[in-house]
């Protein structure tokens, strides 16, 4: 078999191809049987009951057939609707993955770097530098996983968002491949998945030619180039006049909405001006504004901006007819909240294995 990327071993990473050839000798449909019990249900080898006991045995100890993903540390929060997986890879690097369970929808929000390389200085991940990018594998794997915690509680994965650690567009082929195994194997909508992107033009310009229309999410945070260029290194190099263009062709070619994120900095990017500055960049693209109140972060000493004043900047942008809402603080307590992932946890509890429901943290 061909070496894996990066020496990763994840059974996700394998093709149907790879799949038969360790199945060799047997009949063709174990492809397909042991195909579904891995994107349909997460099955572990040793549950693939489809399959005989020897052949199920034979897969365990296949060393391509292994998991990418080791648990460290599983934490709860929000009464059980919120999950956060710190993993440990194969090398020993570590990646998180979120579920967030809301009434209508069940999300998980997955790493597709291990670090970051954008070094936006308000984000964990950012301060905490460049690791390496993840496989296919291993991104599917964090999607498969979570998926089958929550079918355990009765509940069915519908959403996937690429806003955890890492610049997915950095690692684009990667990510893309993530996407189309996601979609033709584990059987989600392009629209149910979105990519989140600080920026990079080239990679938004790329989307915009594949076949399935994912929604584009862009990581904006300032609306003119000198603060944007503080908060956002990458702007410097792709600066917003082109940024936005690439995602008015995005918009043309798929015909999805596009979201512009806005973590809402005390004093910085909370103004007055800042929401018209705003307003004037999101309204021609018909763009949704997602505003996130900044999460602390231990190397990023300026507050997010307090409640009364997130309202008045969502009002403000309402009142000149752009659409915004205020997303949900998942997590925050354990650390899983937007641009906390690889944040020091401070204040999860360590707690027995066995029950979910309450905030807590279990090491396994
Ligand atoms: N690199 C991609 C994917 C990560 S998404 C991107 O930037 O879009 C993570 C989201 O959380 C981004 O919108 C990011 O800007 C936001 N974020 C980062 N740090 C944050 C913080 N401290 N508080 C709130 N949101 C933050």
């Amino acid at each position: 078999m061909a070496l894996l990327p990066y020496g990763v071993v994840s059974r996700y990473d394998l093709s149907r191809d790879d799949v038969a050839r360790l199945l060799a000798g047997q009949p063709s449909y174990r492809v397909t049987q042991v195909w579904d019990a891995l994107y349909q249900r997460g099955d572990e080898p040793e549950e693939m009951t489809a399959l005989p006991k020897g052949v199920r045995a034979e897969l365990a100890s296949a060393e391509e057939f292994g998991a990418a993903l080791t648990p460290v540390v599983e934490s709860v929060s929000d009464n059980g609707s919120t999950v956060k997986w710190l993993w440990s890879l194969a090398d020993g690097a570590r990646v998180e993955t979120v579920l967030m369970h809301y009434p209508q929808r069940t999300t998980v929000c997955v790493s597709t770097q291990a670090g970051c390389a954008m070094a936006c200085g308000f984000c964990a991940t950012g301060q905490a530098g460049f690791e390496r990018n993840l496989s296919v594998g291993e991104i599917v794997e964090q999607v498969v996983r979570a998926g089958r915690l929550a079918r355990a509680g009765g509940r069915r994965l519908s959403n996937v968002v690429f806003m955890g650690m890492g610049e997915p567009l950095a690692n684009y082929d990667r990510t893309w491949g993530a996407v189309q195994r996601l979609h033709d194997d584990v059987g989600l909508s392009a629209r149910h998945i979105t990519v989140s992107t600080v920026g990079v033009v080239p990679g938004i310009r790329r989307l915009a030619g594949e076949a399935l229309p994912v929604n584009l999410a862009v990581s904006l945070h300032a609306a003119n180039d000198s603060l944007r260029d503080s908060l956002v290194p990458l702007n410097r190099r792709y600066p917003l006049a082109v940024l936005l263009e690439a995602c008015r062709v995005y918009l043309t070619a798929k015909g999805r909405r596009l979201s512009f994120e806005w973590a809402l900095i005390d004093g910085v990017n909370d103004r007055p001006s800042d929401a018209d500055e705003l307003a004037e960049l999101a309204r021609p693209l018909g763009a949704h504004v997602n505003l996130i109140p900044l999460n602390p972060t231990p190397g990023f000493l300026t507050r997010g901006t307090p409640a009364a004043g997130v309202r008045a900047f969502r009002d403000r942008l309402v009142a000149l007819r752009v659409n915004a809402t205020v997303r949900r603080n998942r997590g925050a307590e354990i650390d899983a909240a937007c641009g906390q992932l690889a944040a020091p946890s401070v204040s999860a509890t360590v707690r027995p294995p066995s029950r979910l429901e309450d905030i807590g943290t279990r090491r396994v």
